[in-house]
C-alpha cells in the first residue's frame, strides 16, 4: 500500500544534486515542482543558485520541465527568464499534466519514460503523481513550509512513509567506491568517505587501489563492470582520467584534469573538485573570497585549480611563482622577496600553493613577508604534511587567522561525496570528519 508513496531517493536539497548524480542513474529529464522544491513561495523568480544549477544540468544535456499546482501567473513569472516547458494548475497527483510533460520530455530530450524522474517536496502530490505515471521520484524536504493547518496535517501523514523509507534504506546493500593512484597506500580518502558515509547514514565501501597510468583505462572499465558507483583519481592519473572521461564538468573542462569519476551507462563523467574544495574550506571558516585581494603562491596543478575557483568566486588575484608562467587565466609574476612583500601589503587572503614547507621538501628561508600582511589577513596553506607548516605557525604567532591544507583535502572529498550521493554534509559533519582525519595524522606521528 505504501509503495505508491515511497520515493526512490529522499535527499536534503535539490540544488545539491549534481549532473553526474542524475546521469549515473540514467536520468536525462527531470520533471520538477517549483514551490518549496527549488525556491520558497516568496521567490518570484529563480535565485542565482537555482539558475546556476539549471544551467549546469542544461550543459550536461539534462532537460528540466516544470509541473506545478500553483497558478499561471506564478509559473509564468518563475519561468520567464528560462523559457522551459512549464504547466500551472497541474492538479498533481492527477496524471493529465504529468503525461503531457512526459511526452514533451521524451520529444525534447529524445529519451524514454525510464529516463525521466520527478523532483518534488510533497509525497501525496509529487511522489504519488510520479508513481502513478511509472516514473522514479526524488523527494526533498520543503525549503520553507507554510504553517497552515492543512500543510501541517499533510506533513504529519508523510511521517510514517518517511520512516518506512529510512528502514528500507538502512537495509540496502552498500555502494562501492575507490581511490586510484600510485602511490596510494597512505591516502586519507577511504577514511574520509567512510566517515562521511557513517555520519550521513549511507552504507558504502571505499578502497585504495594502486593503479599506474598504463592500467587506468582497464581499471576504470573493470570497476564500472563490477558495479562501482564512483572513484577518485589522484597522482599521476588526473590528466589521463580527464582523457578517458566522455562527459566532464566545467572545472574539469577548464583545467583538463579529473579527480572524481562517475561511471555512466555509456562512458564516464569526470570532474575536478580541488578548487571548489579550497573555496568551501574558506567558506567553512566564514571567509568569503568575493571581492577579496588574494595573493596566490605557486602555479602548479593545485594552484591552477585554486586560481580558477577563486576567479569564479569574484576574487582579485595576484599570482607569484618561482618561474614566470601562466596559472590558468592569470600570468604568474616571478616570486622574489620584494614582489612577495609588495603583494602582501594590501592582501586579504594569502594562499600558499607551492610544495614549500612540505615534509621532505625545501621550506621558506625567510618568513618576514608575513609581517607585511594586514592584521585582518587570512593565511591558507595547501600543504597538509605537516598540518602546521612553518608559514602557518609564524602567521598564527602574529595573530593571523590560518587555514591548514587538511581543510581543502576534506572539502574536495566532500565535493566528490556530494556528486555521488546528492548530499552536501553540513558544517557539523564536516568538522567531525576533519577531527577524524586530523587524529589519523596524529596517530601516524606517534
Ligand atoms: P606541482 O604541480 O608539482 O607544483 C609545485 C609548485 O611548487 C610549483 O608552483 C613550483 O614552482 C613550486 N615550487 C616547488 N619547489 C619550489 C621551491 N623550492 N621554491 C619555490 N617554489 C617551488 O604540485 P601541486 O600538485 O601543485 O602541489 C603543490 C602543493 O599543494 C603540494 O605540497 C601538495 O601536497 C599540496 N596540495 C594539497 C592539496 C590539498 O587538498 N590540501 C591538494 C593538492 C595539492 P615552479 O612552477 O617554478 O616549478
Amino acid at each position: 500500500m505504501f509503495s505508491k508513496f515511497l520515493p526512490d531517493y529522499y535527499l536534503p536539497s535539490s540544488l545539491d544534486l549534481c549532473p553526474a548524480f542524475f546521469l549515473q542513474k540514467g536520468i536525462r529529464a527531470i520533471i520538477s515542482d517549483i514551490d518549496n522544491t527549488l525556491v520558497t513561495y516568496d521567490d518570484a523568480e529563480p535565485t542565482d543558485a537555482v539558475y546556476t544549477w539549471l544551467k549546469a544540468l542544461e550543459r550536461a544535456g539534462i532537460c528540466v520541465l516544470f509541473v506545478s499546482n500553483n497558478n499561471h501567473e506564478r509559473v509564468a513569472t518563475f519561468n520567464a527568464s528560462l523559457g522551459y516547458y512549464a504547466t500551472a494548475k497541474s492538479h498533481k497527483p492527477g496524471k493529465k499534466a504529468m503525461e503531457a510533460a512526459i511526452s514533451a520530455a521524451m520529444k525534447r530530450c529524445a529519451c524514454t519514460r525510464d529516463e525521466i524522474c520527478m523532483l518534488g517536496d510533497q509525497i501525496f502530490t509529487d511522489v504519488y503523481a510520479a508513481k502513478k505515471c511509472g516514473l522514479r521520484a526524488i523527494l526533498v524536504p520543503p525549503i520553507r513550509d507554510k504553517r497552515d493547518p492543512f500543510t501541517r496535517f499533510k506533513r504529519l501523514l508523510e511521517r510514517p512513509i518517511l520512516r518506512k523509507f529510512r528502514k528500507l534504506q538502512a537495509k540496502s546493500a552498500p555502494l562501492h567506491f575507490a581511490v586510484l593512484g600510485d602511490p596510494i597506500a597512505h591516502s586519507r580518502s577511504p577514511l574520509l568517505h567512510k566517515t562521511l558515509g557513517d555520519l550521513c547514514g549511507i552504507s558504502l565501501t571505499y578502497e585504495a587501489i594502486r593503479t599506474g597510468q598504463d592500467e587506468l583505462a582497464h581499471r576504470m572499465q573493470a570497476l564500472k563492470e563490477a558495479g562501482y558507483c564512483g572513484f577518485n583519481c589522484t597522482m599521476p592519473l588526473k590528466t589521463d582520467a580527464f582523457l578517458f572521461s566522455t562527459k566532464t564538468g566545467e572545472a574539469a573542462q577548464s583545467l583538463q584534469t579529473v579527480n572524481t569519476v562517475t561511471p555512466l551507462q555509456n562512458g564516464f563523467f569526470g570532474d575536478t573538485t580541488d578548487g571548489l574544495g579550497f573555496v568551501n574550506a574558506l567558506r567553512h571558516h566564514g571567509v568569503d573570497p568575493k571581492g577579496k585581494k588574494v595573493v596566490l603562491l605557486g602555479a602548479g596543478g593545485a594552484a591552477r585549480s585554486v586560481c580558477d575557483a577563486l576567479l569564479i568566486e569574484g576574487a582579485e588575484l595576484c599570482v607569484l611563482n618561482r618561474t614566470q608562467k601562466q596559472c590558468g587565466a592569470v600570468l604568474a609574476q616571478v616570486l622574489t622577496d620584494a614582489s612577495l612583500k609588495a603583494a602582501c601589503a594590501d592582501c586579504d587572503i594569502l594562499v600558499q600553493a607551492t610544495s614549500l614547507g612540505m615534509e621532505g621538501q625545501a621550506d621558506f628561508s625567510d618568513l618576514s613577508f608575513v609581517d607585511t600582511l594586514p592584521a585582518h589577513a587570512v593565511v591558507a596553506d595547501l600543504v597538509y604534511h605537516p598540518l602546521e607548516t612553518s608559514l602557518l605557525a609564524y602567521a598564527k604567532a602574529r595573530g593571523l587567522f590560518t587555514v591548514d591544507g587538511l581543510w581543502m583535502l576534506l572539502f574536495q572529498g566532500i565535493a566528490s561525496f556530494t556528486i555521488w550521493h546528492g548530499i552536501a554534509p553540513n558544517k557539523e559533519i564536516a568538522s567531525k570528519t576533519y577531527d577524524v582525519l586530523r587524529q589519523s595524522f596524529e596517530d601516524e606521528r606517534k
